[in-house]
């Protein structure tokens, strides 16, 4: 049976102090449970604050980026080996806010899972259209062009990755997809995987996109949805494990 997992994003927010408050809330009030994992996703300076306070947990931490490129003359970026120094289970790649204020294309997204599971991070590749694709009647489209991509780039390797559905319109705003929004894209997902490989059914599939403490429980139980990837709500420890027990 597939596991439940939500991940939290804090995108670029935190500091020392608050992330001491958040990191040790966290740590008091998971209990770890057969079947459900719980992660967050930290901006790279504090990939070693993370690993210092959730380090026998049973919270797993993760990079939110990383470089397609293993080392050299790239200035600012940080390599999938660095990440994997701090401890790291997972490294975000392709969402949406990297492909749009950072131009990433498929391939590049592609060429990052495969970097982070180069080095023994498991990717959580992120795929999802637009409001405007949407309403363009292009959703199925978009979201398997994302994630074709990621296929033709690790072959039997995408056995060992995640992939999260955002749609784009429901991040940050607010709102959420419908549950039946939602299962009808991690159903094509699920679908598509199947098609590769009878061993790549059992890939997590987790929903993003103002998931809640108050939406969390009807979006998991769609039978695709294995869990979520948690933005905004990741940031206050009580909503956070709220949404996990959901
Ligand atoms: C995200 O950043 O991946 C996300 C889903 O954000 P939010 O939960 O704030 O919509």
């Amino acid at each position: 049976m597939r596991g439940k997992l939500v991940v939290g994003n804090w995108k670029m927010n935190g500091g020392l102090r608050q992330n001491d408050a958040l990191l040790g809330d966290l740590r008091a009030g998971w209990k770890v449970t057969v079947g459900r994992s719980l992660a967050v996703c930290v901006p790279f300076p504090y990939l070693w604050q993370a690993q210092a306070a959730l380090s026998g947990s049973g919270i797993a931490w993760g990079a939110q980026d990383l470089s397609e490129r293993p080392s050299g003359a790239h200035t600012g970026d940080v390599s999938a080996s660095m990440v994997a120094e701090f401890g790291c289970a997972y490294a975000i790649v392709g969402h949406s806010e990297r492909r749009a204020q950072h131009g990433e294309s498929d391939a590049v997204v592609a060429r990052k899972a495969a970097a982070a599971l180069a080095a023994g991070l498991q990717p959580i590749v992120c795929v999802g259209e637009t409001l405007a694709e949407r309403d363009a009647g292009q959703t199925e489209a978009v979201v398997l062009r994302q994630f074709d991509a990621v296929v033709a780039q690790l072959g039997d390797k995408l056995a060992q990755a995640v992939v999260a559905y955002e749609p784009v319109w429901a991040i940050g705003t607010g709102r959420n997809a419908t549950p039946d929004q939602a299962q009808a894209v991690h159903g094509l997902l699920r679908r598509r995987l199947r098609e590769v490989s009878a061993v790549m059914a059992g890939v997590p599939l987790l929903y993003g996109g103002s998931v809640k403490a108050s939406n969390a429980r009807a979006l998991f139980a769609c039978p695709d949805v294995d869990g979520g990837l948690v933005g905004g709500a990741s940031l206050d420890a009580a909503e956070f494990l709220a949404i996990a027990s959901a």
